[in-house]
């Protein structure tokens, strides 16, 4: 008996892609299925992330014309990580294998018997990584390579050039519906579930039509948000820099006083501005960073649901 596969693939404003997407899909899904790679029962699954487009239109569509295509709808827009989570929840109900994707066709779909095969020689979880970023601008290379480095500075584990395209067995879905937390990285969760993981190698496309719904600002925001829900390390190096400005300050004092023994106390008033400058700015950020940690916990402590379901079509 082959695995069922489910595609998730989380969509925000993606009419102009939609149509060529399930084309490919579907041809590819075909093409698995009669080489027996996967069965006949597998699907597609997007997930509408409120989108404000024609996306769920264009979803409901296709979900009557073609067999291949389930759908899921969220009541409103709750990001990538939700969407992708949601779909994730839900295939696992009808699939033995979910295989996140992108909308937008930058993940080479010619890998997808890789990752089925990876999963066949034992792999629970399988990463797809990126061979080279040869096709990104000069700007989203340098700070998707930053924003590994910090991560990893940071202490977050992540597999390095790996977005969110992956396979997970219904196994290791089920192990991360264990993961609770409200402020969600997946690429930081993920690797903390263990199994038997393995990685595909693909190159990433440029986006096949649309506009990227990340802009800086998104990439800041997740960036941030990866580091302050998968470490506390931040916070430790605030620790340690305070315990060393504290021992550096009472050297000071003892300067200070032998000073006021030898009669020069009037001197230093430059040290004196450039260290409270730098104090005060340096107090401010490090308020700021344990703030960051307590909102965090205010938004745990609620529970709120990540994300509801507004309509589900499937076959
Ligand atoms: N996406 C989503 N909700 C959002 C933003 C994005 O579901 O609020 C989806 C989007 O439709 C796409 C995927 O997440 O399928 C990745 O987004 P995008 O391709 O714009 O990001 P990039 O590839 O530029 O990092
Ligand atoms: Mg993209």
């Amino acid at each position: 008996m082959e695995p069922i596969l489910y595609i998730v693939v989380p969509c925000y404003n993606e009419e102009e892609v939609l149509a060529e997407t399930t084309k490919r899909l579907t041809a590819k899904l075909n093409a698995m299925i009669k080489g027996n790679v996967v069965s006949s029962e597998s699907r597609i699954m997007y997930v509408n992330d409120g989108s404000k487009d024609r996306t769920w239109e264009i979803i409901n569509d296709f979900y009557k014309s073609n067999e291949f295509v389930t759908g899921v709808n969220l009541s409103r827009n709750r990001g990538h990580q939700n969407a992708l989570l949601a779909g994730l929840m839900t295939a696992k109900e009808y699939a033995d294998i979910v295989i996140s994707m992108d909308a937008d066709l930058q993940d080479d779909i010619e890998v997808l018997d890789k990752f089925v095969e990876e999963y066949k020689n034992g792999s629970e979880i399988v990463y797809g990584v990126r061979s080279s970023r040869k096709k990104d601008t000069f700007f989203k290379k340098h700070t998707a390579l930053a924003f590994y480095k910090i991560m990893e500075k940071m202490g977050v584990e992540i597999v390095y050039n790996h977005a969110d395209y992956r396979l997970m067995s219904k196994r290791a879905i089920e192990e991360l519906a264990g993961y609770k937390e409200v402020n969600l990285f997946l690429r930081g969760i993920i690797p903390m579930i263990g199994f038997k993981t393995s990685t595909v190698e693909y190159e990433r496309d440029k986006r096949f039509a649309g506009e990227s719904k990340y802009p800086l600002k998104k990439m800041i925001a997740f960036a941030i948000d990866g580091i302050t829900s998968c470490s506390i390390k931040p916070i430790r190096l605030i620790t340690t820099f305070g315990f060393l400005i504290f021992l550096i300050s009472m050297l000071l004092l003892i300067y200070v006083v032998i000073g006021y023994f030898l009669g020069n106390t009037v001197a230093g008033w430059p040290t004196l501005m450039v260290l409270m400058c730098f104090f005060g700015g340096f107090q401010i950020m490090s308020i700021g960073v344990v703030g960051e940690y307590v909102g965090k916990i205010y938004m745990e402590t609620k529970e709120r649901p990540r994300f509801i379901i507004a309509d589900k079509i499937v076959k």
